[in-house]
Order: structure tokens, then C-alpha cells, then sequence
């Protein structure tokens, strides 16, 4: 019994240091999702009275991390703001947010300088961020509605979609905490449980023990009373009447103590049986647990579309990455790609020929990199790789072949051919290097291969 508790104990401790974990991830998703939030809103400013009042109390909402009915609330008071923008008389009419025009009409001197400035920023956010499985197909029809051709002026609806998508991501991510907190509730009633029963061993122990200890004294005493009558004895039929009352009540005191023990044995085994299917119940419960936190965990880190792992797991694969350099400093090299005109393959033969080649060119990759290296999609078509141990030499060898393969995957769409290409960045980790810095200086050197023609490999040095 005793290894057994220790056994779940142990797991208890796990799945709680597990879901601090996963609690923490989430955390971080959160304040990523708000820094972004606020950034947008900071972006958005100037077009309107109405909408920078109800920006202001949104961000402050995001700030003071207001729970997710109450960011509903200021989502539906800046939906309306934004969509007063329609009824606004120099502004210009928005169309519904799922079939955009082409073209659209000019906007104001105002809104255009806002929108300069917010438009890339809003597109590199929606390619760039990644949410629950549930809610990519709007995501991509999202992405979809953002045309080239599109004006500036269309982004109102499209904010206002892409608000309310993280909006809903929160309440997911809110209600799946619940089902952990409930989940691990149960868990701990069944602790409660196996610790009464516990103490109840130990006071059937000490039950035991009383009633032993009383059926001693009896006995001693019954002992007793026979030696002071076979002293006192003066006649033989006396002492064997005496002998033979006090053998009866040793007998009785005996009988008493086995049918007492009977009873303890029966309870306890009782208690046994209902204890073992209790733990039985517990063992299934934090399988369970531990399962589903398990797959929220990968299919968190994971990439929808490729299957490979995703931008947030990049985060925690370079910031590990960091702090291995830090202890053991030793070559490390990091590969960022950008598939070539890609937009044009979406023109051209759709978005969803678009998603193939995003998952053969993923393949490429996962496969033909080492097990040791780690490869993620950061965003709409660029990927990312670390290579442990391999200095900017090595890497660019590594890289190149990874090039010469993709290109030679010899796709056919429309019973043409089509040969995709990526541009890539390769830089080493240096001493004065964050995450950050090293990822901006190999998504340097991949804007350099395109600048430089495309379809190569070119290492930025620090
Ligand atoms: P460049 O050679 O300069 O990189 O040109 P590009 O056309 O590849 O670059 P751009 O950034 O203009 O286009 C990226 C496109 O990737 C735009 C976006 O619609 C598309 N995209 C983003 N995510 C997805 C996705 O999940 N599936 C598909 N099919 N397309 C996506
Ligand atoms: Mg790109
Ligand atoms: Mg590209």
C-alpha cells in the first residue's frame, strides 16, 4: 500500500508541475495575444473621435487584463465604432467583411497616412499568428480576403473579424483552463478520500491493538482468579468446579475477541475493496488528464496546416537554445526561409495548391534535417531551423542541398509544371545575440538572397 501511494503521489506531482507549465505557455500566449492587440489599436489611432476613445478604453481593457466577457463588451462597443466609420460623411463605405471588392475607393489624406502605416503591420500579424485548429479555416478565409488589390480603407472589417477570432480564442482558451481546473478538482476529491481512508487504517490498527490488549488483561485476570481459588482450595470438587467456570470464561472472552476480529476483517476488507477501486478510479482520471494535457501541448505547438511545430514552439526551442549556449557555448546556426513569389502560386493555381506546396516544402525539411535540429513554419510561407553544432559553413552546405531539393520537387498544377524556389538567411549565434537579434540578422540575410535574384543562400555576419 505504502509504494503504491508513493506511486501516486508522484504522479499527482507531476500533473500538477505539468499543467503549471501548461498554465504558464498560456500566460504567454495571452500576453502576446495583448501586446499585439495593443500595438494594432496604437496603429489604428487617428481616424476617428469615436474609435480613438473606444481604442483607448479597449488597450486599457488588454492592460488590466479585464476578463474575457468584459474584453467582449469593449470588442462590441469597438466593432460598432468601427463600423460608424461607414456613416461617417468623408469616410469612405466599407463592404461586408466576407466578399471585399477588388478595388475600393481612395481613402481620406488622414486614414491613408494611418493606414500606411497600419496595413503591413495588420498583414504581417495575420499571416503571422497562429490560433486554435477550430478557428484556422476563418483564419485563412481571413487571409484570403486581404487581395492585393485591396485599399487600405478595407481593413475595418477585417480588424473587426480578426478581433473578434481572438476574442473567441480566449474564451477557448479560458474554457479549456476550466476543464483542467475541473478535471484536477476531481483529482483532488480523490485524495480527500484515500487520506480518510488512511486515517481510518490507522484507527482500525489502533482498534486491533485495544482489543488485544483487553483480551490480555481478561485472560491475566481470569489466570489470576484460578491461582488465588487452587491456593484457597481446601476440596478437590470446589477447585474443579472453580477450574472449570473460569476455563468456560476464558473460552467466552476468546470467542468474543475472534468474532470481534471477524467483524475488523470483514470491515476492513470492505474498505480495502472500495479503496482499491477509488485508486483504480484515480490512476484513470490522471491518465486521462495527462493525456488530454499532453495533446492540448503538441497540438498547441503544433502547425496546422504542415504538421511541423509552429512559431510558439520556435520561441521555446530558441530560448532553450539560449540558455544551453550560455552554459556549453559552442556553434549554432540559424536558417530562415521565405519561399519565392508565392503570392503568385496562390494566383495562379489557388490557394489551396498554395497549402500543397506549404506541406511538401515542410516534409523537405522535417526530413531531410537531423533529428537533433529543429525545424518550425514561423509564418504564411517561411520556416525556420536551428542547427545545434553546425557553424555558418556547415549550415549554408546544409542549407543549399535543402534548396536544390525543393526545387527539384517537380510539382504539377493544372497539368503544368511549377518549380518553387526559397530565398534563405543563415547567421551564428554570437555572445551579445537575443532571440531576437539573431532572427532579425538570418531574416537579414534572406532579404539579401532576394534582393540578390532569389532561389539562394546568403550568410549575414554579426
Ligand atoms: P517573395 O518572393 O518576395 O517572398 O514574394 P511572395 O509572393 O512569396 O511574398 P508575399 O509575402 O507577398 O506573399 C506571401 C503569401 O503567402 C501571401 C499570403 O496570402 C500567402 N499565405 C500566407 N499563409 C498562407 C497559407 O496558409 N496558405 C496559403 N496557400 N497561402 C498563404
Ligand atoms: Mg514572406
Ligand atoms: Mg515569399
Amino acid at each position: 500500500m505504502e509504494s503504491k501511494n508513493e506511486h501516486w503521489k508522484d504522479k499527482y506531482l507531476d500533473l500538477i508541475d505539468q499543467v503549471e507549465r501548461d498554465k504558464a505557455r498560456g500566460e504567454q500566449m495571452d500576453a502576446t495575444l495583448r501586446r499585439a492587440i495593443s500595438r494594432l489599436s496604437i496603429a489604428c489611432r487617428g481616424l476617428d473621435n469615436r474609435l480613438d476613445d473606444e481604442l483607448t478604453r479597449f488597450s486599457t481593457a488588454v492592460r488590466q487584463k479585464v476578463d474575457v466577457d468584459s474584453l467582449g463588451v469593449r470588442i462590441d462597443a469597438l466593432s460598432e465604432a468601427i463600423v460608424g466609420l461607414d456613416h461617417a460623411p468623408d469616410a469612405p463605405t466599407y463592404q461586408p467583411a466576407t466578399s471585399p471588392p477588388a478595388i475600393a475607393p481612395a481613402p481620406s489624406a488622414t486614414e491613408a497616412r494611418v493606414l500606411d502605416n497600419a496595413g503591413p503591420a495588420l498583414k504581417k500579424l495575420l499571416d503571422n499568428v497562429s490560433l486554435g485548429p477550430e478557428l484556422v479555416p476563418q483564419l485563412v478565409a481571413l487571409r484570403e480576403q486581404v487581395l492585393p488589390t485591396m485599399s487600405e480603407s478595407h481593413w475595418g472589417p477585417v480588424i473587426e473579424t480578426f478581433l473578434s477570432l481572438l476574442s473567441t480564442q480566449q474564451a477557448q482558451l479560458a474554457g479549456d483552463k476550466a476543464n483542467l481546473e475541473r478535471m484536477l478538482e476531481q483529482v483532488d476529491g480523490r485524495l480527500d478520500e484515500l487520506a480518510v481512508y488512511l486515517m481510518g487504517d490507522k484507527d482500525a490498527r489502533k482498534d486491533e491493538r485495544d482489543s488485544r490488549d483487553a483480551l490480555t488483561t481478561q485472560l491475566h485476570g481470569e489466570v489470576d482468579r484460578l491461582g488465588t481459588h487452587a491456593r484457597q482450595a481446601t476440596e478437590l470438587t470446589l477447585l474443579q468446579q472453580h477450574v472449570s467456570t473460569r476455563i468456560s470464561a476464558i473460552n467466552a472472552h476468546v470467542q468474543d475477541f475472534r468474532s470481534r476480529e471477524e467483524d475488523r476483517i470483514v470491515r476492513l476488507e470492505e474498505r480495502g475493496e472500495l479503496m482499491r477501486s477509488r485508486i483504480d478510479e484515480l490512476e484513470r482520471e490522471t491518465t486521462n488528464l495527462r493525456q488530454s494535457l499532453r495533446y492540448e501541448q503538441v497540438l498547441a505547438a503544433t502547425d496546422n496546416l504542415t504538421r511541423i511545430p509552429n512559431r510558439m514552439a520556435y520561441q521555446e526551442a530558441i530560448e532553450q537554445e539560449f540558455a544551453r549556449w550560455s552554459r556549453y557555448p559552442r556553434p549554432v546556426a540559424l536558417a530562415v526561409w521565405d519561399i519565392d513569389h508565392f503570392k503568385s502560386i496562390n494566383d495562379q493555381y489557388g490557394h489551396k495548391a498554395g497549402d500543397k506546396v506549404l506541406f511538401a516544402v515542410a516534409q523537405v525539411l522535417r526530413k531531410h534535417l537531423r533529428n537533433t535540429d529543429f525545424v518550425a513554419r514561423v509564418g504564411g510561407e517561411e520556416f525556420v531551423a536551428i542547427l545545434p553544432g553546425a557553424s555558418t559553413d556547415q549550415a549554408l552546405r546544409v542549407v543549399e542541398e535543402l534548396r536544390r531539393k525543393v526545387s527539384h520537387l517537380g510539382f504539377h498544377f493544372q497539368g503544368k509544371p511549377l518549380q518553387v524556389t526559397m530565398s534563405c538567411g543563415i547567421a551564428q549565434i554570437q555572445a551579445s545575440d537575443t532571440p531576437d537579434s539573431l532572427f532579425e540578422r538570418a531574416d537579414r540575410g534572406m532579404y539579401r538572397a532576394k534582393e540578390n535574384g532569389r532561389n539562394q543562400s546568403v550568410v549575414e555576419s554579426a
